[in-house]
């Protein structure tokens, strides 16, 4: 293993000293959600204890504290993806939020009857609906792309799907189910070659290597706060200032405005005309807080350690007989996947395992995932998901080997008791 002191890190995070069940918890539910480092906790607190007040609006010294906080975090976030100015950074609640404001402004506002929306299986529900709904608002139609045999979007086969009527390419760059990183760099390029406008979900990247939405070349970038160390109800669109300048509001309401009368409301600057109502200000300080501890660690170092662990993972889970790993084969290339491993069980319902690996204190997660056009593609009902992070261990993913391994064989046990007797006599 790498000399990452991962005693040293998890110490920052006081959500992982729990016991569960009387066991230490092992958290193995990262891609749902992450732990939040202290700095990011402290944050939100002197948020409410220091400089408690509304943002943008008023002449006295604490609001004016709370927006350069805020304003603060804003460059911190442009900075973080390399955006070329702060303008192009829109607060939202979330990825989700960051999608349907982009379906209900640019979508709906730029198709037309018959244009193409070519998307991926991998998507979440979050980047399929709001796709639904702007092609049934506009008579656009969704066109679903084919997934390579390791389940990438794959750019050799992409400009085949590319017609007159593209208009846009809908992506996740990392699958919150499977764990696959797609070449979201070579995809937009070949969008931009065809004219074609790129929308990406980063909300499982951010958390796990640096983002350059420049060097990707996307239009657009989503991704939310909890899933890179930050706090929940707080996210990011990042989009292209031109696209964003020309793009008509989403949702209403104070300070998205510059002027208003019963005749006629004209809008805010950017980013101000899609952030309308009281922003969450404690919410974007912690993300600016987990932003700042991100960048404190060598995150080389972080991705090789995440790496050896998943390497680790999936070797000793393939000494367990029943258990169907249905993340690709993991690549010696650490830009391919990151540290999720999907299972299934040959005999067992993964909602069992899921409930007896909680008896001793592990944290997965089992279903569809919220993806359940691409379950549906694999044709599997849901599986029994393993996502790590950097504050992860070897002796966890030893206890949950150990674990599985007991479950398994007394399910086994159990079943041959109450297997009929042989016919034979
Ligand atoms: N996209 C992906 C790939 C996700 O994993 C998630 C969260 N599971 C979302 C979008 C939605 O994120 P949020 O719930 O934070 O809005």
């Amino acid at each position: 293993m790498s000399l990452f002191n991962v005693n040293a890190v998890r110490q920052d995070f006081p959500g992982l000293l729990h016991s569960v069940h009387g066991h230490p918890l092992v958290y193995f539910d990262n891609a749902a959600t992450t732990h939040k480092p202290t700095s990011v906790i402290q944050a939100e607190v002197d948020v409410y204890q220091q400089s408690n007040a509304n943002v943008h609006r008023a002449s006295h010294y604490l609001s004016s504290v709370a927006t350069q906080r805020f304003e603060n975090a804003r460059k911190k976030v442009q900075r973080f993806v390399n955006a070329t100015r702060p303008e192009e950074i829109i607060w939202t609640k979330g990825a989700t939020e960051s999608l349907n404001l982009i379906a209900q402004s640019y979508g709906l506002s730029t198709l037309q009857k018959d244009d193409e929306i070519l998307i991926s299986p991998l998507e979440h529900h979050a980047n399929i609906v709001p796709w639904q709904i702007v092609a049934q608002q506009t008579g656009a139609k969704l066109k679903i792309l084919p997934l390579s045999h390791t389940l990438h979007i794959d750019p050799h086969t992409l400009p085949q799907h590319f017609s007159e009527k593209t208009r846009l390419l809908i992506l996740t760059h990392v699958s919150n189910a499977l764990g696959v990183v797609n070449d979201i760099a070579a995809l937009c390029k070949l969008a931009k070659q065809h004219k074609v406008t790129t929308v990406v979900d980063g909300a499982q990247a951010v958390g796990h290597f640096p983002i350059d939405v420049q060097q990707l070349g996307c239009d657009f970038y989503v991704f939310s706060g909890h899933k890179m160390y930050g706090p929940t109800g707080i996210g990011v669109l990042y989009g292209c200032y031109n696209l964003l300048e020309a793009m008509p509001p989403w949702q209403t309401g104070g300070e998205m405005i510059q002027q208003v009368s019963f005749e006629k409301t004209t809008y805010n600057q950017l980013p101000f005309k899609f952030e309308p109502g009281t922003p969450n200000i404690a919410g974007a300080i912690g993300l600016g807080a987990a932003i700042d501890y991100l960048e404190k660690l060598d995150r080389r170092q972080l991705i090789t350690y995440e790496h050896q662990l998943m390497n680790y993972l999936q070797e000793t889970l393939n000494t367990i007989p029943g258990i169907n790993i249905i993340t690709p084969t993991i690549s010696t290339d650490q830009s391919k996947n990151i540290p999720i491993v999907a299972l299934t069980f040959s005999h067992e319902h993964i909602q069992d395992i899921g409930m007896l690996l909680d008896q001793k204190g592990i944290a997965v997660r089992v279903g569809h995932h919220c993806t359940m056009p691409l379950m549906a593609y694999l044709g599997i009902a849901g599986t029994l998901r393993i996502s790590l992070s950097f504050y992860n261990t070897r002796q966890e993913i030893d206890w949950l080997v150990e674990s599985l391994n007991s479950i398994l064989k007394h399910s086994e046990e159990k079943h041959s008791e109450t297997a009929y007797p042989s016919s034979k006599d």
